[in-house]
């Protein structure tokens, strides 16, 4: 089973994913967590992705792209499954998950897409911290009280990343609107597509997630 989670930044796709990949046992494929690994890398694409991310808070070109997710696809073993989050976000990326990709060699079996109004979006953002060592995400107001805590699961230093920002965030949720429409076109008219309402808790969340899945394979 492959399936691809969409959702604006804020809706709680990450969560899911999660919840999702360790319930059907899949390989959990996150472009933004795997693009922050490789800028680590002291290589000339890790330098260059660093740049464009995390100092200039862009997201990297197609060409960059490309390279980083089929070089971690075919890392992947191809008998297991794949859950891939916040991919494809654009109709670029959508062409390696069409039914003739050769490069691919993966069938969907769904897309879901977790929808929050825009306002909701940026409430929840502007909450959201990480920490430095591990990236554990923590919520002001639900893990920590407030900045200048340190991480309760793993002691280190929080911060803000820099596309969390209040105009960073409206930046990418229209851009996020904007580029994910044909791909969500695109699944819905091959009847694979899965919406679901973010607002509700992660429970009810993921519970309506498990209830439309089923649905589909009926
Ligand atoms: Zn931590």
């Amino acid at each position: 089973m492959n399936i691809i989670i969409l959702g604006p930044q804020g809706s709680g796709k990450g969560t899911q994913a999660k919840m999702l990949a360790e319930k059907f046992g899949l390989e959990y494929f996150e472009m933004g967590k795997i693009l922050r690994d490789v800028a680590k890398e002291n290589t000339h694409l890790g330098k260059l992705i660093h740049e464009t991310i995390n100092i200039k808070g862009l997201l990297v070109d197609n060409d960059t792209f490309r390279e980083v997710f089929f070089k971690k696809l075919s890392e992947t073993p191809e008998e297991k499954g794949i859950l891939f989050e916040g991919v494809p976000r654009n109709e670029y990326q959508l062409e390696f998950f069409k039914e003739d990709s050769t490069e691919m060699n993966r069938k969907i079996d769904a897309t879901i897409v977790i929808n929050l109004p825009e306002k909701e979006s940026i409430e929840r953002l502007s909450k959201r911290r990480v920490c430095k060592e591990n990236e554990h995400v923590l919520i002001i107001g639900k893990d920590i009280k407030g900045e200048n805590e340190k991480c309760p699961k793993c002691g280190s230093e929080i911060h803000q990343r820099i596309d969390d920002t209040p105009a960073r965030i409206k930046t990418r949720l229209g851009i996020y609107e904007k580029n994910t429409k044909p791909v969500i076109d695109y699944f819905r008219q091959k009847g694979i597509l899965v919406e679901i309402d973010g607002r509700p808790s992660i429970e009810e969340v993921h519970q309506s997630i498990l209830n439309k899945l089923k649905k589909l394979n009926e």
